[in-house]
């Protein structure tokens, strides 16, 4: 068992590869959406095409001391690289001390580094490119092989079916009422990856916020006039953030905060009676 004592370097660990990953995932909303190697080559300054050396490359602290330009050309770094870093390196903090050091901890990490890419490439292009897909399903794959989540396979099944299936017949209804695509397949592909992990509870309440937030969207963005009338809505980051929101209210016994919140309050007849 891990100690009290190194528990802080612990911590301190997750916070730094985080950061590493975040700048790796900078590399991918990047590239992916653009048909791009992930791989190779070394990243280049968009501006004077010029490799970036290593000591340029550190998560937040190069944008810094560089003061958000570029060392050759001055070209200016956008805010979103260290934004993406800061964020990658602090789900990671809240996630170890949510799930512990634990394979579940590493499951949850990894579906939390996709749908990070994948809200920024979703809100650029409006599209969930399938390299996500593939990867969220080969971790489900791993994750129920091995037993690593709190679910049998059956109960990842029916999440899969409750998320994927909600935002499929939501789909369908809205282009008959609308006589145009309401919902792009990638949120439906998106949803089957991410029910199967979660279950039919955890499903739910990720469904149900994912229709706040995109409301709330929809409404923010038509009002200041950012998007026209007619015009598209991505609807995946609100299922993205939804998702990060059930899965950082996890509680210690395996429960879940706002669905306890919920059944306390709404039935046992504060509310209701
Ligand atoms: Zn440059």
């Amino acid at each position: 068992m891990i100690t009290n004592e190194i528990y802080p370097f612990l911590q301190a660990y997750a916070l730094i590869i985080g950061l590493v990953v975040g700048s790796f995932l900078n590399v991918v909303i990047y590239r992916i959406p653009n048909n791009k190697s992930i791989v190779k080559p070394r990243s280049k300054c968009t501006g004077c095409e010029n490799q970036i050396a290593w000591y340029d490359n550190i998560p937040i602290i190069s944008y810094i001391i560089l003061l958000a330009k570029c060392r050759n050309c001055k070209a200016p770094i956008s805010i979103r690289y260290p934004l993406v870093e800061f964020i990658c390196g602090m789900m990671t903090l809240m996630l170890l001390n949510i799930y512990g050091p634990s394979f579940e901890f590493i499951v949850v990490v990894l579906i939390c580094y996709m749908l990070i890419a994948i809200t920024f490439i979703d809100v650029d292009y409006f599209i969930i490119p399938n390299e996500f897909i593939i990867f969220g399903f080969f971790t489900s794959i791993i994750a129920h092989g091995f037993n690593l989540l709190p679910l049998t396979l059956a109960q990842g099944f029916y999440g899969l079916l409750t998320f994927g299936g909600t935002l499929f017949l939501m789909g369908a209804l809205g282009t008959f009422l609308f006589k145009k695509e309401a919902m792009g397949f990638g949120d439906v592909k998106l949803g089957l990856v991410l029910g199967s992990f979660l279950g039919v509870e955890l499903s739910l309440l990720a469904l149900f916020f994912s229709f706040i937030f995109g409301g709330f969207m929809s409404i923010i963005l038509l009002v200041t006039k950012e998007v026209a009338d007619d015009h598209m809505i991505p609807f995946g980051p609100s299922i993205t953030a939804a998702t990060l929101l059930t899965i950082l209210t996890k509680t210690v016994g395996g429960g879940n905060y706002i669905i306890n919140w919920y059944f306390t309050n709404m039935w046992n007849g504060e509310y209701f009676f």
